[in-house]
């Protein structure tokens, strides 16, 4: 799947929508969901343009790979959910209901965040 330029995330990148900015470094940048659905709802993406996780873990260099990673610990921390416990997740393609096409992790917490997936 080609890398659209006009996902929502691609223009929060280029500055052409805001977003409630926590944390941003060289290779990432991560702002509070616009739905939360906890009381700590972050999207954590990479700047560069990878259409999903399986294109990350596939194409992303090592620099890329563990800013990423960093960062999931280090928002946690800032967020003040290390301790208590918190939920990374990201939506890969149609079976999880992808709905932006650039690879993001959401970290939500702050709350007991309940069964991993729901019952179904
Ligand atoms: P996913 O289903 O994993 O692709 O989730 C996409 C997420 O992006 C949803 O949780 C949306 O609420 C969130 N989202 C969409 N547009 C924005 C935006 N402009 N700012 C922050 N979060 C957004």
């Amino acid at each position: 799947m080609a890398y659209d330029r006009n996902n929502v995330f691609a223009r929060i990148l280029r500055g052409e929508i805001p977003c409630s900015k926590v944390h941003e470094d060289e290779h990432t940048l991560a702002f509070k969901d616009i739905n939360p659905q906890a009381p700590v709802h972050i999207v954590l993406i990479p700047k560069g343009e990878y259409v999903s996780a399986d294109d990350f873990a596939a194409t992303a260099g090592e620099a890329e790979l563990a800013a990423f990673w960093r960062a999931v610990g280090r928002i946690a921390r800032e967020q003040g959910i290390a301790d208590s416990g918190y939920r990374i997740l990201a939506n890969h393609g149609a079976a999880a209901h992808q709905e932006v096409p650039h690879f993001h992790l959401h970290i939500f917490g702050g709350r007991d965040l309940g069964a991993m997936l729901p019952r179904r």
